[in-house]
Order: C-alpha cells, then structure tokens, then sequence
C-alpha cells in the first residue's frame, strides 16, 4: 500500500508543529517539520556573511550545504548542518527571519524539494509547511491549512520562546510574524495559500485540547 501523506499548513505561529507533532504520535505517522530546513540554509547564510534576500548570493552556497535529518530517542527531528547538531541554534528570531527571506528564492525552494518528497515516498508522513498542499504534495490524502488571529499566534510564539529561554518581547515578536504572513503570502515562488481541497481551520479561539480533538476528527473522518 502507498504511504499516506497528511499535510498540514498555514501561517507561524498557527500551532502547526505542536499539533502534528501529537497528530504524528497518535497515528504512528512521521512528523516532518519542513520549516526547519529553510531554517537550516538561514542559519547558513547569517554565518557566512551572506545577504539572505540576495538570489545569486544564497544560491551560490547551495552546493556546499549537506542537510541531514534525524529522530532521537524521544521522536524529536533533529537537524544536521554539515556534520553539526544545529537544532536549538535555528530557533532564534534571527534565524526566523533569515528563513523567510531564504524561502523566497527559488533555488532554495527546489534545493529542498527532494528531501520532503523522498521522506513522503517511503513513510506515512505529516508534513507541516507553508506549501505542502499546493507544492510538495499537492497529491496528499489529506490537508489541512491552519491558522490563527496574528495577536493569538504572537502571544503563543512569545510563551514558546521563552519556554526555551530566548528573552523576547510581544510587540517584536507581532510584528516578526507580521512581517513573515507579508513575505510567505506575497512571494512569487510558492506562496502560503490554502490548496482549493484544504480543510481550514480556524484555532484563535481554541486552546490546544480542543484543536488537536478538532483536528483528529478531520483526519480520521478522511481516513
Ligand atoms: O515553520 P517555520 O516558522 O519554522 O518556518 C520558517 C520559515 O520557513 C517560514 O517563515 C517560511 O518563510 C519558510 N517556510 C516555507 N515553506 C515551508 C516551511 C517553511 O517557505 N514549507
């Protein structure tokens, strides 16, 4: 039987990885966080000096990046860059940021195209993104676009971010996200939109019990 795909997309902050990740848990799915590849090149290019929006600049670093992708004991995706464990260095706002920018160029975009589709060809995954139904797998069983009030989705990113220990304030990470929704809707190269087939769901008024209840309905409804 082909493996099943589940896409899940929408813009940061909507509570995508948190719920696929327990989603992915609850099936035996794989969960694959595909913004932690953009992050990864992001982090890349902040280190080699490089402007993040320049095309030709990005594109030229391509070949010297190796991205590998692994799963610890704990089911937790953890990301490699060239031989190194960055998987705590690409969460900063900087890398946030950075990972927009990359995400804009196509070289970037095809570069990562392979990874996320090899990962869905061999496993059932659920894949969380910004262009998974429309792009990556525009074939998925299911998918899903999630999002939330951009003040809701601040607050949640501000709690998370300090949960790890990154001091940050509300009205800076408001408007990160605000700026982000502006520059992953209005790229030319896949932007965030919803697939024509994507069910939409709405999470501002949810916590997180009842959207991961809501989302596990969608889901096995479709199944
Ligand atoms: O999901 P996350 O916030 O970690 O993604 C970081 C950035 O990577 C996003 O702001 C977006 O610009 C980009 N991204 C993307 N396509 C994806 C996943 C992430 O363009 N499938």
């Amino acid at each position: 039987m082909d493996p099943v795909s589940i896409a899940i997309d929408g813009p940061s902050g909507a509570g995508k990885s948190t719920l696929a990740r327990m989603i992915a848990k609850e099936l035996g799915f794989l969960y694959v966080d595909t913004g932690a590849l953009y992050r990864t090149v992001g982090l890349y290019t902040l280190r080699q000096g490089v402007d993040t929006k320049d095309p030709e600049g990005v594109a030229v670093l391509l070949p010297d990046i190796r991205i590998g992708m692994r799963y610890d004991d704990g089911g937790v995706q953890r990301m490699d860059l060239n031989g190194e464990d960055v998987t705590d260095l690409i969460r900063t706002p900087e890398v946030s940021m950075a990972a927009s920018h990359v995400s804009a160029i196509p070289a970037v975009r095809a570069f990562l195209l392979d990874t996320q589709r090899e990962l869905a060809r061999r496993h059932n995954v659920i894949m969380d993104g910004r262009d998974i139904g429309t792009v990556v797998l525009p074939e998925a069983k299911i998918k899903i676009f999630l999002t939330a009030s951009a003040a809701e989705r601040a607050r949640r990113r501000c709690r998370e971010l300090r949960e790890k220990g990154i001091e940050t304030d509300l009205p800076s990470v408001l408007r990160d996200i605000e700026q982000r929704d502006r520059n992953d809707s209005s790229r030319a190269v896949a932007p965030l939109r919803p697939a024509p087939d994507a069910v939409m769901c709405d999470t501002t008024e949810h916590d997180l019990d009842a959207s991961l209840a809501l989302l596990l309905q969608i889901i096995r409804e479709r199944l």
